[in-house]
């Protein structure tokens, strides 16, 4: 059987004389990988595809707007402010209000609120407890995510909350052809909330506390500035330079090639050398430079839409997740009440929707069923598409099948001499960049370049 190689083990390798170490990739995974190992006092080259660095945290300025495409809240000891001195500072604080549409229109807390199912009529919410003590007791896993999901929260549940709904939406098949590694993930709040001890506690709260959970005071999150993640990216790099990191910007990487004990980078400006290589970039695309098939794993691209109203309804929030039967969309995030601009006249939003694999990026009809959705629920006036964009790559998708290939690709990547770090670099569902900077650590111990005590701790939003 093939031992893995180690990148510690390449880097003292005699026949490569400058011992350097290249990062594939300039997300969140790829910068932080380039600071622990210069950190280590490697000698470190950075390869990014785009003209600038951040990966899924990119901003587009469109007239007198500024949408993202994915992060945007980070909780105070987020480890991305530990990426280089001040970014905390740059970064405003905001209350995240968080509310969803519910089958039928009604706009709730989001994710769940306990009070909401005392609200149900006496027989109905009987019915719905009946079938959650039925559901515990009788449900089997099967590792599919419905079958998690209506153990946990019985049927009835499961679907008159709109759960199903969003699942299904988010993923283009129905959760019985998901696997329940979705529920653990993604489905984080749900999965705590749903334990034995946390029902009980919930119960309590939703039968005697007054208040809704909607009204509490939420802790304050930090958003990405005001102008933009320009700034904050420019930053991270400049302080990776001044430690010594060579970066190679809006180079991307075609093939790789093992000569000896280097390995050969072919790219779209020319070929690179290195002794090791840490790669961040998406699974399947290292495995197609290193390999030239396809490894079988799938990923959801995304649509993102940016969009702006003469008037949203006060009662949305900030960020607005569709669990309604109706709309393809899943979530909108309201910028004009993240970054209040008084002298703008219109509200302005980016609005996510799901491209299954081999789906087209469709913005006009996504945003006319949009328009004809909120509208209809009277949630928003006169809606217009500003611009739109398509994000690659930005969940995995978990069939149930989906562990053993991924177990069988990484391991051949591993036998190739290739270190893979980070949310796309292993194919995991990381919805924090807190969570993604703790693996890439993780990994890079693992492989022997990164000593335990390195790096701060911290905790990061779900996303
Ligand atoms: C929609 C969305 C919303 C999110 N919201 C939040 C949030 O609010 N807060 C939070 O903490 N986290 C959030 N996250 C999670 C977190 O931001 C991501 O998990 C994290 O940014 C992933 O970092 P990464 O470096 O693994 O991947 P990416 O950011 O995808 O970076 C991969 C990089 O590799 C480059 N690349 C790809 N192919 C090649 C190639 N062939 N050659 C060279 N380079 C290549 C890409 O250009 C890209 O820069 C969100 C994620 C998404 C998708």
């Amino acid at each position: 059987m093939a031992t893995r190689t180690r990148v510690a083990d390449l880097r003292t390798s005699p026949q490569v004389p400058q011992g350097n170490v290249i990062v594939l990739g300039g997300g969140i995974a790829g910068l932080s990988a380039a600071q622990t190992l210069t950190a280590a006092g490697m000698q470190v080259t950075l390869v990014e595809a785009e003209a600038s660095c951040g990966g899924t945290h990119r901003s587009h300025a469109i007239g007198p707007y500024t949408f993202d495409v994915g992060s945007i809240f980070y909780e105070a000891n987020a480890r991305l402010f530990a990426l280089a001195p001040g970014l905390k500072e740059m970064c405003p604080t905001i209350s995240r209000q968080q509310r969803r549409i519910a089958p039928g229109g009604e706009l709730l807390h989001y994710p769940l609120e306990p009070r909401e199912f005392l609200r149900r009529r006496p027989l109905e919410l009987l019915l719905a407890l009946l079938d959650l003590a039925w559901s515990r007791l009788r449900v089997r896993r099967n590792g599919g995510l419905d079958a998690i999901s209506r153990k946990r929260l019985g049927r009835r549940f499961f679907e008159s909350t709109g759960l199903r709904h969003y699942i299904t939406r988010f993923h283009h098949v129905p959760p019985e052809e998901v696997s329940e590694t979705f529920f653990f993930h993604r489905m984080g709040f749900i999965d705590k909330a749903t334990r034995l001890r946390a029902l009980a506690r919930l119960t309590l709260r939703a039968l005697f506390s007054r208040g809704s959970v909607a009204n509490r005071p939420r802790p304050v999150l930090h958003v990405r500035p005001r102008e933009g993640f320009a700034p904050l990216f420019e930053r991270i790099l400049a302080q990776l330079r001044a430690q010594g990191v060579e970066t190679r910007l809006a180079t991307r990487i075609d093939s790789i090639r093992r000569e000896g004990s280097s390995f050969v980078l072919e790219t779209d400006s020319g070929t690179l050398r290195a002794s090791a290589i840490v790669s961040t970039i998406p699974l399947a695309t290292l495995h197609k430079a290193v390999f030239g098939t396809s490894c079988g794993l799938e990923a959801l691209d995304m649509t993102t839409l940016f969009a702006s109203a003469s008037w949203l309804d006060a009662r949305v929030g900030n960020v607005l997740f569709n669990f309604d039967r109706h709309g393809r969309w899943k979530r909108a995030t309201i910028y004009s009440r993240i970054y209040p601009e008084p002298a703008l006249p219109r509200e302005f939003l980016a609005i996510e929707c799901t491209i299954p694999p081999g789906g087209e990026h469709a913005p006009d009809v996504i945003f006319a069923d949009f328009r004809g959705h909120v509208e209809g629920l009277g949630l928003a006036r006169d809606l217009a598409l500003e611009g739109h964009t398509r994000v690659e790559g930005c969940y995995p998708l978990y069939r149930p099948d989906t562990e053993a290939t991924l177990r069988n690709t990484l391991e051949r990547i591993a036998q190739a001499g290739i270190v893979t770090v980070g949310r796309q670099g292993r194919f995991e569902y990381l919805p924090t960049s807190s969570g993604v900077i703790r693996r890439v650590r993780e990994e890079l111990e693992k492989a022997g370049l990164k000593s335990p005590a390195d790096g701060p701790p911290a905790s990061g939003v779900r996303a």
